[in-house]
């Protein structure tokens, strides 16, 4: 029985999961049209390499990973490229990105796949494929996979698989886990090969004893030695840093990664798509989502990415009074902008929000400094200074008391007595450190271009100088190499020209003295 640790804090919200594990995970049927952001994930967005007009196969590449933090973009099915441009997407910003459009032709025809053992290749090709398959994080961040292989000369001794799935009302992992534990197992054994690990852990809640008694079952077949642990319940345990403490003991330094020592961590999800993209040559073009909240029948589909929301949220009937939908949980999802934008590859569930399943929260009172919101943080802040220091702008301080080791969990603002949006202060603080930062680099990159071009000018004006008098010089030389040398005879006569002009010099000389004396006297 392996030890397990706690971490600080924590809380234990309401599960609201069983309304949407009653059922096993449906196919959404494929949607009047695709809407697919080109940048669906962190990092920079992929290049269209089709337009308006062109028809595609179900697979085929449509965005090319542009940089180094990139990845693949694809069809997910076969139709018509509609167009090519700018569309409101699922983002917190609530601001378009570039999109394909889609018409699917409802023949859902493939391209040519080309599945391959992941044994015969080396841990760069297959870096690559996953690159060029778009696979990415399925946990909620989007997070290009390829990279978080990259650990350089990093060992990586443990690879934990998250499978906690702690925010409440998202089911999609646990239903995965069901339902296709094997596929799981194998693409956790993929990403072991790749990081040469010595151990997989597959950390899940124990609320999901079916996903874990699957999971079992899954290894024991496969005659691997990866270890399903169960893990205690409680919010936020699915966070990185949480479970790596959870399950090694070991904590991830402030401003450090987990693989700085020696742990990577995927979603289950995630592990999925790599099985699938590599032993069946799929790229990642479709994902399970959550539909629940205030709907008739809460469920969970495996939907096309680029299905715009409203056809998902048809298929579990919303109920009237919804008024607002939310993309993840009730704890760290945000509200959508507007029905009509589609799923993406982040998108792990969809609530429908009413006033009776969320009602509008009292009005903000002033911080008592009760403490409460200290003692459940996971990350062992002190969230109500940070919330003062955000509040009076006070962003280097907010920095000093490690602003960006929040998770955003929002545990403090579900404790608050004052009902303070702790969250959006944190984030406000973020983006507004993160703003000033860009602004200094691009004042930096300005004052080094200034300073460029004045060396530059400075450069070109002595170079210009130092030719001119080079030049100069080459003539001087060119006029005395030119000029022809005396013979003799004319060597001769110069100088009797020269004696006689000293001769006249000195008489005219000596008649000024004896014209001077004569007037003196
Ligand atoms: S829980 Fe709310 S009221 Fe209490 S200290 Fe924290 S911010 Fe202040
Ligand atoms: S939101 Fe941040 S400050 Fe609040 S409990 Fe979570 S980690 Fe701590």
């Amino acid at each position: 029985m392996r030890k397990l640790y706690h971490f600080h804090g924590g809380i234990h919200p309401s599960s609201n999961k069983t309304q949407s594990t009653q059922t096993a995970i449906a196919r959404a049927p494929l949607p009047s049209l695709l809407i697919v952001p080109l940048q669906q994930h962190a990092g920079e967005t992929a290049k269209p390499v089709v337009q308006a007009g062109d028809h595609v196969l179900k697979g085929q590449l449509i965005g090319m990973p542009d940089g180094f933090v990139s990845s693949a973009v694809h069809a997910p099915t076969s139709g018509t490229i509609a167009a090519v441009d700018m569309q409101l997407i699922a983002h917190p910003s609530g601001l378009p990105n570039l999109c394909a459009t889609l018409i699917p032709d409802g023949k859902d025809e493939w391209v040519p796949l080309k599945p391959l053992d992941y044994r015969n290749r080396s841990t760069a090709e297959l870096q690559h494929l996953l690159r060029m398959a778009g696979v990415v994080g399925l946990g909620g961040a989007a997070f290009p996979s390829d990279i978080k292989l990259r650990t350089g000369k990093q060992k990586i001794t443990t690879l934990i698989l998250n499978g906690a799935e702690c925010e409440p009302y998202i089911t999609c992992d646990d239903m995965l886990m069901r339902e296709r534990a094997a596929e799981i197992v194998q693409g956790a054994e993929i990403l072991r090969f790749m990081l040469d690990a010595s151990e997989v852990l597959i950390g899940v809640e124990d609320n999901k004893p079916e996903a874990v008694a699957a999971l079992q079952q899954a290894i024991t077949a496969s005659s691997l030695n990866h270890e399903v642990v169960a893990i205690p319940t409680i919010y936020p345990g699915g966070s990185a840093k949480q479970l790596i403490r959870v399950l090694t003991g070991l904590e991830v330094p402030s401003g450090k990664l987990p693989t700085d020592i020696g742990v990577q961590c995927f979603n289950v999800a995630t592990a999925y798509s790599v099985h699938r993209a590599l032993a069946k040559g799929e790229p990642l073009i479709s994902r399970i989502v959550t539909i629940t909240g205030n709907v008739r029948e809460a469920q969970n589909f495996e939907a096309l990415i680029g299905t715009p929301i409203a056809e998902l949220v048809a298929l579990a009937e919303a109920l009237p009074d919804t008024d607002a939908y939310i993309m993840g949980g009730p704890m760290m999802g945000f509200p959508l902008p507007a029905l009509h934008v589609p799923m993406v590859k982040a998108t792990n569930c969809i609530i429908a929000a009413s006033a009776k399943i969320f009602p509008p929260p009292p009005p903000a009172m002033p911080c008592i400094r009760c403490t409460r919101c200290v003692e459940v943080c996971p990350a062992d802040l002190q969230p109500q200074d940070l919330f003062w220091f955000a509040q009076s702008r006070e962003f280097g301080r907010a920095q000093v008391f490690s602003l960006f080791d929040c998770i955003e969990c929002g545990a403090c603002s579900y404790v608050c007595p004052s009902h303070i949006p702790l969250v959006q202060y944190y984030r406000f603080a973020k983006s507004e450190i993160r703003a000033r930062e860009h602004d200094k680099q691009l004042a930096d990159q300005a004052r080094v271009r200034h300073e460029y071009h004045e060396l530059r000018i400075e450069r070109e004006k002595r170079e210009k100088a130092e030719k001119l008098a080079a030049k100069e010089k080459a003539a001087q030389a060119a006029k005395l190499a030119s000029a022809q040398p005396l013979t003799p005879q004319q060597q001769a006569e110069q100088a009797e020209l020269e004696t006689s002009r000293a001769h006249i010099r000195e008489l005219a000389q000596s008649e000024v003295e004896h014209t001077d004396e004569g007037v003196t006297k």
